[in-house]
């Protein structure tokens, strides 16, 4: 390309990024995922909100359909990109379930702008890794939030929308404090319009978040429902009581807006969840913490909770209506415990 040209592609190139907002010139950021026979679909979130596309909170969305009638099912992972046993746990249904029954509907990467950002209270770990049987495997280790490059500069009081809830400044690239999300909003904002547009338009029966907060928070090991849900997620909790796994359980708080469990149920038709296992790099008084070997809270540990709490969430579908996603080909949770995430990833 001759000299002029290449000035020439530069200018619109950078007028395309004052057109269209930030995020415009870095585009999606791939992931390492390795899907398996039970993937019969891949798109992208910006499939249900077009302005998302070529922009870093694009990411992909993997769809588990056995073609036979049964509730679906939508999973987020790192909608926080730190809180990786979430992550984990969708790369894993990607990458080994086939559902029998239903659909379920898998984004590992919930918002992937934070996955390509610095974790500010965690710097030095930038990623984490895993040996599995194709050689060693590497993922991000994002941070809470959208990163500050891809969003207007934070306001000095985030307005919620469309509660009009104050939150700190902070919170204005926390996507979850921005359910259901704006179409015209800011990035984050329409980063959560992409869920909600998605749970309505696949008529998601069930919507689930995974989470991860410090060891010793109130939240660890909780699992949060929807008021209107409450009696499905406490009937949960009790079927992994039955299998010696303890969470707790609570319904969303009536004051805080902008969380997936609160909007998603009140907005959508869908049962919506989150789930939240303990991540010694949250707590801020562990030094040096390993987020993949802690002794105490290991990732795969971590990760086997998230997916034994959806298989008793499905469970207790069953039980209370009649019918469930169905899938097999996932590790139960003592086979994930025992044998590490590393036996199971591709
Ligand atoms: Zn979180």
């Amino acid at each position: 390309m001759k000299k002029r040209q290449g000035y020439t592609l530069a200018l619109i190139i950078t007028l395309l990024i004052s057109i269209t907002g930030v995020g415009f010139a870095q585009g999606p950021m791939l992931h390492d995922i390795r899907p398996g026979y039970g993937v019969t679909k891949i798109g992208w979130l910006s499939d249900y909100h077009a302005p998302l596309r070529n922009t870093s909170v694009d990411s992909r969305v993997y769809y588990l359909d056995s073609g036979k009638p049964g509730p679906t099912a939508v999973i987020l992972g790192g909608t926080h990109s730190n809180e990786i046993a979430g992550i984990a746990a969708a790369t894993l249904i990607i990458e080994r379930a086939e559902v029998t029954a239903g659909r379920v509907i898998v984004i590992p990467y919930a918002n992937s702008s934070g996955a390509s950002s610095i974790d500010e209270r965690r710097p030095n770990i930038r990623t984490w890794s895993m040996e599995t049987e194709s050689g060693l495997r590497t993922f991000p280790y994002g941070d809470r939030r959208t990163k500050a490059e891809d969003q207007e500069p934070d306001p000095e009081v985030y307005v919620h929308y469309p509660s009009g809830l104050e939150l700190s400044p902070d919170e204005a690239r926390n996507l979850n404090r921005a359910h259901p999300g704006k179409a015209d909003g800011t990035t984050t904002q329409q980063l959560a319009y992409a869920y909600y547009r998605i749970i309505t338009e696949e008529d998601a029966d069930i919507a689930i978040d995974m989470h991860e907060a410090g060891v010793g928070s109130r939240l660890a090991n909780m699992l949060i429902a929807n008021p209107k849900n409450l009696d499905l997620a406490v009937l949960a909790v009790v079927e992994l009581e039955l299998q010696g796994i303890i969470m707790n359980v609570e319904h969303s708080s009536e004051e805080f807006k902008g969380l997936s469990h609160r909007e998603w149920g009140d907005h959508t038709r869908a049962a919506a969840y989150l789930i939240e296992t303990p991540n010694p790099g949250q707590t801020s008084s562990i030094a040096d913490p390993d987020v993949v070997n802690d002794p105490v809270n290991p990732l795969s540990k971590r990760a086997a909770t998230q997916l034994a709490t959806i298989e008793a969430i499905f469970v207790a579908h069953e039980m209370v209506l009649g019918e469930r996603p169905v899938w097999t080909g996932l590790p139960t949770y003592d086979e994930l415990v025992q044998n590490g995430l590393g036996s199971y990833l591709r």
